[in-house]
């Protein structure tokens, strides 16, 4: 199916060995399509972030397949990963990961320096970016100057820059208040309607709604999706 983004198939993912091995993915299989908007929920430790990692080419699986836009990730070196992350990814995390000794700007602009593209096209890319997350008066501050919210923002004009096919959040608004947090969720509104396709950990219901979908994890797997 050519609007199949990414597919997981009897994922597994095992931590540690003997004893202390964990199954934190146990055969795990879910689709993502082309303009999705999938919530992802469960308790603490139910692997939501494990499977967001690999959908996120940040970490592979242990046993099982992953195809991403037609690419069996599998069989790719950690360079061929490494491009693809930056082609076709973007991530957002809880903690929104900023290099703190630089502006908004540069920050946006810090993963297309893998990209090959030429600085003057690279600002004009995360002055875009930064446009479409609102802050285009906020460019030359660095992140101690702004608010929590609009810190997740300038993570999400960094995720955002490459046009990924696939954009994952992990819990965005864990670390913000709510009038922040409903900011946020209204950018990631904006962003799926403008064709994003979208995979978002949530453990907040009035989150979950927004998506199109929501996925429930419970040891590993999926127990309910709807
Ligand atoms: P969630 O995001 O739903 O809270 P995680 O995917 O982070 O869950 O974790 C799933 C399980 O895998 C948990 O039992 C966790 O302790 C374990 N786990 C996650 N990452 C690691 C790791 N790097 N090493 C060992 N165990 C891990
Ligand atoms: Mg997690």
């Amino acid at each position: 199916m050519d609007n199949l983004v990414a597919k997981l198939s009897n994922v597994s993912k095992v931590y540690g060995e003997g004893d202390l091995e964990v199954k934190a993915l146990d055969s795990l299989n879910l689709e993502v399509h082309r303009g999705d908007y999938l919530a992802v929920m469960g308790a603490s430790g139910s692997g939501k972030s494990t499977a967001m990692n690999i959908l996120g080419c940040l970490d592979r699986p242990t046993f099982g397949k992953y195809q991403l836009n037609g690419n069996s990730v599998e069989q790719l070196t950690d360079d061929a990963l490494a491009d693809l992350r930056n082609q076709e990814l973007g991530f957002v995390f809880q903690q929104f990961h900023l290099l703190q000794d630089a502006t908004a700007l540069e920050n946006v602009m810090l993963p297309m320096l893998y990209a090959c593209i030429p600085p003057s096209e690279r600002q004009e890319l995360a002055e875009e970016a930064l446009n479409k997350v609102g802050l285009t008066d906020r460019m030359k501050n660095r992140p101690n100057q702004l608010s929590g919210g609009q810190q997740q923002r300038v993570a999400i004009a960094r995720a955002i820059i490459n046009s990924p096919s696939l954009l994952l959040a992990d819990e965005p608004t864990g670390a913000l208040d709510s009038s922040t947090t409903e900011d946020v969720l209204n950018l990631f509104d904006d962003l799926h309607a403008q064709g994003i396709t979208l995979v978002l950990v949530t453990h907040e219901d009035e989150v979950a709604l927004r998506a199109k979908r929501r996925a429930l994890f419970k040891d590993g797997r999926i127990i309910k999706i709807s």
